[in-house]
């Protein structure tokens, strides 16, 4: 299977294709880049690549450490064969440290310690902007069911466990992350991506970021702070 399938859907930074079994599908990582709900757009060379390989590796991490994911098999170097999923339309941020939007939102300073973990949703709707909600907001809507909701964030507490020392390790502070989740047979599974695209990572000596913030703020040497999270995180 290389992703010769029915083109199910083509996303910002990936496409999925259909398999021969109605419960599968292959996740294709591509170099584009996305920004500000897409007005910033760009290639990083490799970066599909690079999420994939990430993306395997802390998935098989997160898997051992009891956190079901949607993650089946990385069939190729853009390919991942995956549990096909509903997706629950929200995007669950973490943040262990302040940075983005919430020091926009909130006035508060860049790189100030958040103890405990803070918790947020998201709508995942490009056309409003992917607002920040409320569990009022997500019951209203109907997006999930309460209990849905706490298992999701219990979850995404659970990841940061098992993130956040796994980067420590690798000289990389775990700023922020976002995660999406799906149903897979009544079952919430992990699903999407972890990846330079999908999480802040700072190095922890110099502080320079070495994720997709230097897509977005034009900080140059994109290709190879990629390059570098591939080599701490999976040895590449
Ligand atoms: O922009 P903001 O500070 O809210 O982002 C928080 C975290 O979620 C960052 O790690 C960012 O990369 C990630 N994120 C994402 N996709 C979005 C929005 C944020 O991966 N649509």
């Amino acid at each position: 299977m290389t992703g010769h399938g029915t083109l199910i859907y083509e996303g910002k930074a990936k496409k999925m294709f259909a398999t021969d079994r109605p419960d599968r599908v292959v996740q294709y990582f591509k170099d584009d880049a996305t920004a500000f709900n897409a007005q910033k757009r760009g290639t990083i060379l490799e970066k599909g690549i690079v999420n994939n390989k990430v993306s395997e590796r802390l998935f098989r991490l997160l898997e051992a450490g009891g956190v079901p994911t949607h993650f089946l098999e990385r069939l190729s170097d853009r390919e991942m064969l995956t549990k096909r999923v509903t997706i629950i339309p929200l995007e669950v941020v973490v943040r262990n440290i302040v940075a983005g939007s919430l020091a926009k939102r909130l006035g508060l300073k860049e790189g100030d310690a958040i103890e405990p973990p803070l918790v947020e949703f998201y709508y995942k709707n490009d056309a409003l902007g992917d607002p920040l909600m409320t569990e009022d907001h997500i019951r209203l809507l109907k997006l999930a069911e309460p209990t849905r909701v706490k298992e999701v964030r219990e979850l995404a507490l659970r990841v940061n466990r098992i993130l956040a020392p796994f980067f420590k390790a690798r000289g990389l502070m775990l700023v922020d992350f976002k995660l999406e989740f799906g149903l897979h047979e009544g079952r919430v599974l992990l699903a999407d991506e972890i990846s330079p695209d999908t999480c802040r990572l700072w190095d922890q000596k110099t502080g320079e970021s070495m994720d997709k913030d230097r897509f977005r703020k034009d900080l140059g040497r994109i290709e190879e702070a990629y390059q570098e999270v591939l080599r701490r995180v999976c040895g590449e």
